[in-house]
């Protein structure tokens, strides 16, 4: 842990920046809207005054996926939420339940990550580590809940066709 003002040096082989985002929340909180971790909204993606919603990176929502609220910062999910919180505006009522997926391009690696892994107790590799073409299956209690890959955009797509139609359940000990 370094104070604010001690500056130190360390070697190694590979650093990792991990950047996110704080929302900005300031005109939510001052409008008198519910705030959690983001701008709280329920399944239809209104915040805690029915005539306001919210979407994207600011908006905390009952993932259904995830089994849990969360915050989601992706472009898939800013676009899908800003879908469905259109169709709300307009009367055709319809819970958000997008499955969540980012992609994005470092050097030659092409990441695709479709579903929400966190909370799973299994993974299962397929492909070739060694050649940068592979994907990480991730499980919970049998079902495929997410999968990471690198250079490997069918196993990217399966995922979210199976995951977005429910048929992820592989059985005991399946996958
Ligand atoms: C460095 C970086 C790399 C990323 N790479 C990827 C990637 O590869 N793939 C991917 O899927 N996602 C990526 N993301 C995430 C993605 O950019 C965001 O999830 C997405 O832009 C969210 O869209 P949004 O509309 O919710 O928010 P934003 O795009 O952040 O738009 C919010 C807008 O609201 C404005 N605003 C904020 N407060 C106020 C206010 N009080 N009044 C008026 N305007 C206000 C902001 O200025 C901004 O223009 C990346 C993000 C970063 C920072």
């Amino acid at each position: 842990m370094l104070g604010e003002t001690e500056i130190s040096s360390c070697s190694a082989d590979l650093s990792v920046a991990g950047i996110g985002v704080v929302p900005n929340v300031e005109l939510a909180r001052d409008a008198g809207l519910a705030i959690a971790n983001g701008i709280a909204v329920d399944q239809f993606l209104q915040t805690s005054d029915p005539a306001v919603f919210a979407i994207g990176d600011c908006a905390e929502h009952p993932n259904v996926f995830a089994s849990a609220r969360v915050r989601l910062e992706s472009v898939q999910n800013a676009i899908d939420q800003g879908k469905c919180a259109a169709a709300n505006v307009v009367g055709r009522r319809q819970p958000y339940r997008a499955v969540r997926w980012v992609w994005t391009e470092q050097f030659d690696a092409k990441l695709q990550m479709a579903g929400l892994s966190t909370g799973s107790d299994r993974t299962v590799i397929r492909g070739d580590p060694p050649t940068k073409k592979f994907s990480v299956f991730y499980f919970k209690e049998d079902s495929l809940i997410g999968v990471d890959s690198i250079n490997r955009s069918a196993d990217h797509l399966t995922a979210r066709k199976l995951l977005a139609t429910g048929a992820n359940y592989i059985g005991p000990g399946g996958g």
